[in-house]
């Protein structure tokens, strides 16, 4: 089996809700609050396992108690955790949800040991990049060191997919046409094309720009509708599955963990993305981030 190299950030998540979120300078009483592991690295790499994938993950937690539950969890995923590195003058990454009973919420995040996935982090495991043939980045680590892997992944003759999220202004060019497969989400694809998309013509439009700057090719997932692929060839839609969606958080990490685990298995594109779709899918119709990723045997089952 092909193996997977995830670099990427691993957060706590912790949500508080209560009725009414707190004005300026304001008191109020909390309903109870919750730890969910989560962060974009770990999510991805926690969804590839689960549906069978040989993966490893490269990113930084604290010495600290999240930092041991966050790794416990994803070793427990069947995650290779043993490069992540445990720094001791800075927390676990963590954000603090805040929600309200409408729904509506306010979130801090703090990097914390994600900012000391650098450079020279990734240099002392230069062994984990040479042993992989697919890696996957997110946009949760620092810029300088996704530009680095890239790179290097790109002239070891690595796959390279990149899930250019939480949403970036611009990318520098040159790590566009090093990326094989871009999986922005519809926001993402407006802000990096600088096109407008609310007409679903406009999409492969935006998608086209992003494959002129040198991207391989531009998976843009699309919520319920599913994702469309814009290769140089043409867009074609491959459509989501109808489901009851409960949750979508962490939908997108289901979905890159799940075509990078299809792509390692030597699945064409089209393959891989019906069947993250499918994955992407069930995995909102339970809450959470982590404890939403589905197993292969629930992916497959008819
Ligand atoms: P993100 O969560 O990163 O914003 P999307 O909302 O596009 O990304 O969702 C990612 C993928 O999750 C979609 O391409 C689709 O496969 C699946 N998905 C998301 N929402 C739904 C839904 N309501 N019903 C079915 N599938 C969904």
């Amino acid at each position: 089996m092909k193996k997977i190299l995830v670099v990427g950030s691993l957060n706590m998540d912790v949500s508080v809700r209560m009725e009414r979120l707190p004005a300026v300078g304001e008191t109020v009483r909390g309903a109870g609050y919750w730890n969910n592991p989560g962060g974009k690295g770990a999510n991805q790499a926690c969804a590839a396992a689960r549906l069978g994938g040989q993966v490893s993950l490269l990113g930084c937690v604290g010495a600290d108690d999240y930092g041991a539950a966050l790794l416990s969890q994803l070793a427990e995923a069947g995650v290779d955790v043993s490069a992540v590195e445990q720094v001791t003058d800075i927390p676990t990454g963590t954000a603090f949800i805040f929600t309200d009973t409408a729904a509506n919420n306010s979130i801090v995040i703090l990097s914390g040991a994600n900012e000391r996935c650098t450079v020279p982090y990734i240099q002392r495991h230069e062994d984990k990049l040479r042993d992989c043939d697919l890696v996957m980045l997110q946009l949760e680590v620092p810029l300088e060191t996704v530009c680095y892997v890239v790179e290097r992944a790109s002239a070891l003759g690595k796959r390279v997919i990149l899930d250019p999220a939480p949403a970036p202004r611009d990318l520098p060019e040159r790590l566009l046409q090093e990326v094989d497969i871009l999986t922005p989400n519809e926001t993402e694809l407006t802000l990096l094309s600088g096109q407008n998309t609310q007409e679903p013509e406009q999409l492969a439009e935006a998608a086209g720009r992003l494959l002129a700057k040198g991207s391989g090719c531009v998976l843009t997932t699309l919520g319920a509708k599913g994702a469309l692929l814009s290769t140089p060839e043409g867009s074609r839609l491959i459509p989501g599955v109808k489901t009851r969606a409960v949750d979508t958080t962490a939908a997108g990490d289901c979905f890159n963990g799940a075509l990078a685990v299809e792509l390692a298995e030597e699945r064409t594109v089209v393959e891989a993305a019906a069947f993250a779709n499918r994955a992407a899918a069930l995995s909102t119709t339970r809450r959470g981030a982590q404890s939403s990723l589905p197993k292969r045997c629930e992916v497959e089952m008819p």
